[in-house]
């Protein structure tokens, strides 16, 4: 009995493989013409200021609308166009179409840039470009990158960093706290933000050590002189435990969903604000 369901199960198994690839195939081949066939959009999340309730800028969120399937998520594609190259295309749309938004909000847009994309040797040379092109304010623009960014070639990291930073860009570590060696990085990179992973966040009500993580992260970042946002908040608890342990910048959908920049809600709930507002603040909540 255990033998037949087992190889039923590795059936299964290679069918389930195959059904992945094949979609993977699929999504790659979609993705070749999508860019030209204009089927990008770059929606806007706002981040919000923990302790006035303004909001500071927005992210650029990458949206793929198929033509078959419908709205396709990053989660779903990015990988894909990273492991065929075609992120670095995309990526540069990406970066030029952030900087028209620029004209149509106030605050910053922070970018998500991909591995490959920051290791490209022509990625320098592009944004350099792309600044005297559009001559937006490079301060206007905060680059997201990960720890996975990092882990590769650390020399050549630091170097682009420092690059990046001496062009005026904003640089922000993102998804912080899931990867691998979070601390030495904090001290070896020029990160102006730091963004604590949605998964510390959401576990804020739930798992018990979540609040003393959130704390000290918060608290480390801000004696490095990092500013703190916090990513995926959803609750009113959440946004006052965040705002009460001194996180300076809140986002997720409690705030405002990521939505086309002609649909962006200009602030906060007034009943939310006034809570944010009201709310003591570390240290002297303490
Ligand atoms: P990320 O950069 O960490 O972006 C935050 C993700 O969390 C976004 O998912 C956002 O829609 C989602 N989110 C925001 N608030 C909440 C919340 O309150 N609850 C929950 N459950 N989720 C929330 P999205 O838009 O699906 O993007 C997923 C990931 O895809 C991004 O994670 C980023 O890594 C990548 N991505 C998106 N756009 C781009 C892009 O233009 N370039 C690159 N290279 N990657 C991108
Ligand atoms: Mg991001
Ligand atoms: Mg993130
Ligand atoms: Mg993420």
């Amino acid at each position: 009995h255990a033998k037949s369901s087992g190889r039923n199960c590795s059936v299964i198994f290679r069918s389930g493989m195959n059904d992945m690839l094949e979609r993977r195939r699929q999504l790659e081949a979609d993705l070749s013409d999508a860019l030209e066939q204009g089927q990008f959009e770059l929606f806007l999340q706002p981040r919000v200021d923990a302790a006035t309730a303004a909001i500071s800028g927005y992210e650029a969120l990458l949206r793929w609308h198929h033509p078959e399937r419908g709205m396709v998520s990053p989660a779903d594609f990015i990988p894909v166009a990273e492991a065929s190259g075609q992120i670095i295309p995309l990526g540069e749309w990406v970066l030029e179409q952030a900087c028209r938004l620029l004209d149509r909000i106030d605050g910053h847009i922070s970018v998500n840039v991909s591995p490959l994309q920051f290791r490209h040797p022509e990625f320098l040379p592009k944004l350099r470009a792309l600044l005297a092109r559009t001559g937006v304010q490079p301060g206007r623009i905060e680059l997201e990158i990960t720890e996975s960014v990092l882990i590769d070639d650390d020399q050549r990291a630091v170097l682009v960093l420092n690059e990046l930073k001496g062009l005026g860009f904003s640089i922000a570590l993102d998804d912080f706290g899931t990867g691998y060696s979070s601390l030495s990085y904090l001290n070896r990179y020029p990160f102006d933000t730091i963004k604590i992973d949605r998964s510390f966040v959401n576990n804020l009500g739930q798992a018990e050590n979540a609040p003393v993580i959130v704390r000290t992260i918060i608290s480390l970042g801000t004696g490095l002189g990092m500013k703190i946002v916090a990513e995926g908040v959803e609750t009113i608890e959440e946004a006052l435990f965040l705002a009460q342990a001194g996180c300076d910048e809140l986002q997720g959908y409690l705030l405002g969903r990521p939505k086309p920049v002609a649909d962006l809600q200009r602030e906060v709930s007034a009943a939310l604000a006034v809570q944010l507002v009201n709310m003591p603040r570390y240290p002297s909540a303490a």
